[in-house]
């Protein structure tokens, strides 16, 4: 797939860290609805919370095809991990992209090593595909800001000690950093969830909350079109790479189960509709890597397709996902609607990825738009080449 030996080192690192540390207690997690403290201490003493961020705030400065291969990983192991990496990764390239040089000193070394652990805090209870509608109240009192509102569906927002919490000025939506020990934020975790069970999403309750003018992301009225936009288009493209990990994970899984169990006296691998859907899951498996390398490439070529390439692969790997896992419990029978086999957990967990950082429709209604922008000109018979 045309990886470099750079890359290649990485992905291995990687998918060892996740046989050793996170496949054999993803279970346990999705079980108990949580993610134990050392885990996410690993993952940050390995470098891997602070892996793309620049060398000069203390990260690891890795590109963004690095990323997505820890990503990837993280998805094949334990969705829940693959998503504390996407909001954490997600708050710190906000604030690289947007903060002052002051906040990117302050916020950037301390995501990089984990001492602060970062949620987007943007969904309300009556804003969701319409991130621009958000209700949370900001007024200004002398060198402050207060918040009042309810944010939820935060994704570790029970553990996380920064948000990026999107509210309303006067001027429009606005971003903010926002510190746990904020005087008047509370969250209640949110339980029995259909996937990533152990993600510890959480609603936040502000009232009142004061916040020094000085965390003020970005300028107002451009919180959502870009500061949200620019945290939440590196999200897509790292749940992507974790819907990698989900068809990777079904794949074998597949093939594992065919090659062992029999019915009709022979191994189910030898029925041919159960080989057809394990052919469906490694064409899948194959075009959603691919898709997200191409994405990966792009972003960090700083190409301007990379928007819509992260966009196309978000897409194409959760629906991929999705298909891979509920064909996974269905070779499984019986045994994949238990709790005994993972595959229950990675069809909740694919279901969760058609709705995150912009549901299918939303990407439906997204890339329709970028066809129409780029075939402007296109004619009924031949059109033109249009090769990249
Ligand atoms: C497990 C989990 C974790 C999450 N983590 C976070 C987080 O960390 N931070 C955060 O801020 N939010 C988070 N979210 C919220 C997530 O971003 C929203 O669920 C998502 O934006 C969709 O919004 P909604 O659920 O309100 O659905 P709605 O926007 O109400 O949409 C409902 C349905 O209508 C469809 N629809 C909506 N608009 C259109 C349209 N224009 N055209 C066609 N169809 C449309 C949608 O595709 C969907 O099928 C999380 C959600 C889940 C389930």
């Amino acid at each position: 797939m045309g990886l470099t030996p750079e890359h290649l080192a990485a992905e291995a690192e990687f998918q060892q860290f996740v046989d050793q540390h996170v496949v054999p207690f993803a279970d346990e997690f999705h079980r108990t609805q949580r993610t134990p403290p050392e885990v996410v201490r690993t993952l940050s003493e390995r470098g891997y919370l602070g892996l793309s961020i620049p060398k000069q705030f203390g990260g690891g400065g890795r590109d963004a095809i690095t990323l997505g291969l820890l990503a990837g990983a993280l998805g094949r192991g334990c969705s829940s991990l693959r998503s504390l990496l996407t909001v954490h990764t997600m708050v710190a390239h906000a604030i690289w992209r947007w903060g002052t040089q002051a906040q990117k000193e302050a916020w950037l070394p301390k995501l990089a090593s984990g001492t602060r652990l970062g949620a987007l805090a943007l969904s309300e209870p009556n804003a969701g595909s319409d991130a621009k509608s958000v209700a949370t109240r900001i007024s200004e009192d002398g060198e402050s800001f207060v918040l009042d509102g309810h944010k939820t569906w935060t994704t570790y927002g029970e553990i996380a000690t920064l948000f990026l919490l999107i509210g309303r000025t006067q001027e429009g939506p606005t971003a903010l950093l926002v510190e746990r020990e904020t005087a008047g934020l509370r969250t209640e975790l949110i339980t029995d969830l259909i996937g990533v069970r152990a993600s510890m999403t959480a609603s936040v309750r502000l009232d009142g909350c004061r916040v020094p003018k000085e965390n003020l992301l970005g300028r107002r009225a451009l919180g959502v079109s870009h500061v949200a936009s620019a945290a939440l288009d590196l999200g897509r493209y790292t749940v992507a790479w974790g819907c990698v990990g989900i068809l990777d994970a079904c794949l074998q899984a597949s093939v594992a189960y065919t090659n062992q169990r029999k019915q009709f006296d022979v191994l189910l691998k030898e029925h041919q509709l159960v080989r057809c859907m394990v052919s469906d899951m490694l064409t899948d498996f194959r075009a959603a890597k691919l898709l997200c390398l191409e994405a990966g490439r792009l972003r960090d070529a700083k190409d301007p397709g990379a928007l819509e390439a992260a966009s196309i692969a978000k897409y194409f790997a959760s629906t991929a996902a999705m298909r891979a896992a509920s064909n996974a419990v269905q070779i499984y029978g019986a045994n994949g609607c238990s709790g005994d086999y993972p595959l229950q957990r990675y069809l909740g967990d694919a279901k969760v990825m058609e709705i995150i950082e912009g549901s299918t429709q939303i990407q439906q209604v997204t890339l329709a738009e970028y066809a129409y922008q780029e075939y402007a000109g296109a004619r009924v018979r031949g059109g033109t080449a249009r090769w990249r």
